[in-house]
């Protein structure tokens, strides 16, 4: 029997292939359950060989295909095996196991002591990536990532978390750097048009990025994002996040700024439903949520004219998160029992007057001398409180207070600039700019 050699900590990670190969596992419990499960769903032949078994392998050895010789380990059980666990919870069997694979070059991983094994199993984060060719995340590639720490396997384990996370979210570029055959050429605004990848139809994600910060949006639109290869953006919402995008990635600007000629939403649609049909993965990053006087609905339309699959991210809204931003809630109890949102004066007729309704106004900084006058026309108070909040959770964040009958003019004289929400009702009374304001 030949002994280990002496301790020696460095490692040589590998990936093994152990479809339909013999794999040994030694003991019965929970450890031995875990390692079998892992085995199995790499495809392994798995043989277990221990007199009592936990529940769990019970189950495996039950339905799962997994031999159980029922009693103790004895040499000759490796035979055939290309790896073996042991993880008997005895010490002097666990030393036996590693000795006789240590003999018949069978690398052999030991729970109970590291140090007699010949190979340490990592803690793995997983995720499934859309692949190369236009398949779907569910057939696509799988992207793990191992985390070996040594004899700490908690720090492995906290490490490997992290990973999981920044996995999940798309900080980590897991974007499938496609290429068109006999072309090692990146996408990019001179092939825009052209399929990249034999005909295979790309896809389109309307992805609420919400009001700008970019810690603000989900983390599915993250991700989105993060495996992008065209992103069609706005002036509002998140653009932070452009910067971290990949050099390759295509960044269409169909920004509209008040003033500056507007990118005509069919164009916009054009600019989707071509990147698609050339096989790309398409984000439309919107302002806040795709749903709200987001146009959304009329660029899923479009996509799904030209069959090109379509998801819909939903964002946090401005409508709701600006007033936020300065300290409003749009209901509070005891103040207002609801919210409206609109875009102007022309639809104020039909809200509820009642001033424990709060009316959110988007897109209305030019008309709000008759958006107010409109509000008290049908019944509200000339004294009811209004904010208007400029660039929520940008630089330029600024809240101007006053009534009915005084926000217009107070909010020229400030000099109030788009993008801004309005906010009228009783609740702009909790914002601390409505406090600090002597003259409201
Ligand atoms: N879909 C978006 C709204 C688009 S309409 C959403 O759900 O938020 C554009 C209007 O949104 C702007 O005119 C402004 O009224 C408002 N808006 C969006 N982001 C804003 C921000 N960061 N600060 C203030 N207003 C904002």
């Amino acid at each position: 029997m030949t002994t280990n050699p002496a301790p020696h900590h460095e490692t040589y990670p590998l990936g093994l292939r152990v479809g339909g190969r013999l794999a040994v596992v030694v003991g019965g419990g929970p450890v031995a359950a875990r390692r079998s499960r892992g085995l199995l769903d790499a495809g392994a032949h798995v043989r277990v060989v221990a007199p009592v078994v936990c529940e769990d392998l019970a189950g495996l050895t039950a339905s799962d295909g997994v031999d159980w010789v029922r009693r103790d380990y004895l040499t000759g059980d490796l035979d055939g095996a290309w790896l073996a666990h042991t993880a008997t919870g005895d010490a002097e069997v666990d030393a036996r196991v590693a000795a006789d694979a240590e003999a018949d070059r069978v690398f052999c991983v030991t729970a109970g002591d590291a140090e007699l094994g010949t190979a340490w199993v990592p803690a793995v984060a997983r995720t499934r990536v859309p692949g190369a060719d236009g398949t779907d995340a569910s057939s696509g590639a799988e992207v793990s990532v191992a985390v070996n720490a040594g004899r700490d396997p908690r720090r492995a384990q906290r490490v490997r978390d992290a990973v999981a996370v920044r996995l999940a979210t798309g900080e980590l570029p897991l974007r499938a750097v496609r290429v068109a055959p006999g072309s090692d050429a990146a996408p990019d605004e001179a092939t825009a048009g052209e399929a990249r990848t034999g005909g295979t139809v790309g896809s389109v994600a309307l992805v609420g990025g919400g009001p700008g910060d970019t810690g603000l949006i989900s983390v599915r639109g993250r991700r989105l994002l993060a495996e992008a290869d065209v992103v069609v953006t706005d002036r509002l919402g998140p653009r932070g996040l452009l910067d971290e995008l990949a050099d390759d990635v295509v960044v269409v600007d169909v920004g509209k700024t008040p003033g500056n000629h507007p990118v005509p939403q069919a164009e916009i649609n054009a600019v989707l439903v071509q990147h698609a049909l050339a096989g790309r993965r398409v984000v439309r990053l919107k302002g806040g949520d795709p749903y709200v006087f987001g146009r959304g609905g009329e660029e899923l339309d479009a996509c799904r004219e030209h069959g090109i699959p379509v998801e819909v991210v939903p964002g946090v809204t401005s409508a709701v998160s600006v007033p936020a931003a300065a300290g409003i809630p749009v209901t509070h109890r005891g103040l207002s029992r609801g919210f409206t949102v609109l875009t102007g004066h022309e639809d104020v007729g039909k809200v509820p007057a009642a001033s424990d309704h709060t009316v959110v106004l988007l897109m209305g900084v030019s008309g709000l001398a008759e958006t107010a006058d409109a509000l008290v026309a049908q019944g509200r108070a000339a004294e009811t409180p209004v904010a208007v909040v400029e660039d929520g959770y940008g630089p330029r964040q600024r809240t101007t207070v006053g009534t009915l009958a005084t926000i217009a003019d107070r909010a020229r004289e400030a000099g109030v600039r788009p993008p801004a929400v309005t906010v009228v009702g009783e609740v702009v009374r909790l914002s601390p700019a409505w406090e600090g304001d002597a003259t409201p």
